[in-house]
């Protein structure tokens, strides 16, 4: 739950300057609002830590995976390469400018696998999008390489994993675009909320235009005035937003902090378990450790493993019957995409009997899924909690 767990003093004043000036919008009013712009240091900020030229703060993570579709052309013909481990939200993003999804298989890292996308390339593929699950990065190095090579743009979906890093460059600044979220489970969070990063200016202006009706934004002449060269629409992120996200984005590295010293005594509990082995980080150091991922020898002793630790008072997840993280399971997705073909001028890839929608289609993530659990980090561990913790794994290893 991470940010969430540390909302205090910090978000108040931050919110407080908000409510004094009476402005509550990012844009106009120069001179009623004092000097104050929230989501303007926001993005600032956002900026300097990821070492990148361009940040724009949006509704949601979910709106920022659109903005950023948009802002990459991406629209109807074209398809995107997808995980099939991933929120729902990746999916519907691409489905909302109307492309297709393509699924493809995870890695040993739970993430995109970067060897199984020249398979599910198609002439009408124009993008990838990399989801770095569960606050640890993909093998991103070799999935950009591999996208270059086929002319393929990058978008990375940076939601779960901000913060993280690979070979010491952050997460979200080696494809063309990133997506971040704010939502309230997320690492920090201004209830809802998101932002797009990207380097290039062109993709930037077209973001920034097209979350804001099309608005130049130009700064001579006050917001009536403004001209437009794109047809747009409303993902703007408010004052709100931006204040609470600037006092939680301080916290940022006290919270991975927090988080990587409570995984690493999880971690030290579940190793003494034996058949226990845990997920493999393509860069150990760049974990931001929202989560801990680890393998039971099978299915069966995954699952009884799972309802061991529940006797417990332990919730782990096991995302394969996962409702919302797992695209095979998404029956809804299948019957709107059969439901709405007419919007789909070519094959369409999520109809059930095209062979991409099989779970034959991801050897990888049928079997590594099968026999993984997640425990969900806790930001503030007190003794108690560690040691009901250390106690509950202990005797779910003696039952399981
Ligand atoms: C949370 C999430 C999103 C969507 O973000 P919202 O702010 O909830 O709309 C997108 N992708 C992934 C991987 C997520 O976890």
């Amino acid at each position: 739950m991470a940010g969430s767990e540390w909302i205090g003093e910090e978000e108040k004043k931050e919110v407080l300057d908000i409510l004094e000036t009476g402005i509550w919008m990012r844009y106009g009013f120069d001179k009623e609002r004092k000097g104050v712009f929230k989501v303007r240091q926001f993005e600032e900020a956002f900026c300097r830590y990821h070492g990148a030229a361009y940040a724009l703060g949006v509704t949601s993570g979910s709106a920022a995976l659109k903005v950023a579709l948009e802002s990459l052309d991406v629209g109807p013909g074209d398809e995107v390469i997808v995980p099939a481990f991933t929120f729902v939200a990746t999916y519907e993003a691409v489905l909302e400018v109307g492309a297709l999804p393509v699924m493809a298989d995870i890695d040993e890292s739970l993430n995109l696998d970067p060897d199984d996308i020249p398979g599910k390339i198609t002439p009408r593929t124009k993008a990838v999008i990399p989801v770095h699950m569960c606050g640890a990065g993909a093998r991103i190095d070799r999935i950009v390489e591999v996208s270059r090579k086929h002319g393929l743009l990058v978008l990375e979906d940076n939601a779960q994993s901000l913060g993280g890093a690979f070979g010491g460059r952050k997460l979200g600044t080696f494809g063309e675009m990133a997506t971040f979220s704010f939502d309230f489970y997320k690492t920090i969070t201004t209830g809802e909320g998101g932002m797009v990063l990207t380097d290039r200016e062109d993709l930037y202006v077209r973001a920034d235009g097209y979350h804001d009706h099309g608005h130049d934004h130009n700064p001579k002449v006050s917001r009536a005035l403004e001209g437009r060269s794109l047809l747009g629409f409303n993902y703007r992120m408010n004052e709100f937003q931006g204040a609470v996200g600037l006092a939680q984005f301080r916290k940022l590295d006290g919270i991975i902090g927090e988080q990587r010293k409570n995984k690493a005594f999880l971690r030290e509990c579940l190793g003494k378990i034996p058949g226990v082995t845990f997920r493999r980080l393509p860069d150990p150091a760049g974990d931001t450790a929202t989560f801990l991922g680890f393998h039971l020898p099978g299915g069966k002793e995954t699952k009884a493993f799972q309802a061991a630790l529940k006797a417990e008072g332990i919730d782990a997840v096991y995302f394969k019957e996962n409702f919302w993280h797992y695209a095979p399971n998404w029956e809804h997705l299948i019957a709107w995409s059969s439901a709405n073909a007419r919007k789909f001028p070519f094959a369409n890839p999520l109809c059930p009997e095209k062979a991409e929608y099989r779970r034959e289609t991801i050897p990888g993530a049928e079997a590594i899924l099968d026999r993984t659990l997640f425990l969900s980090i806790p930001v503030r561990m007190p003794r108690e909690r560690r040691d009901t913790l250390a106690r509950g794994i202990e005797r779910a290893g003696k039952r399981g």
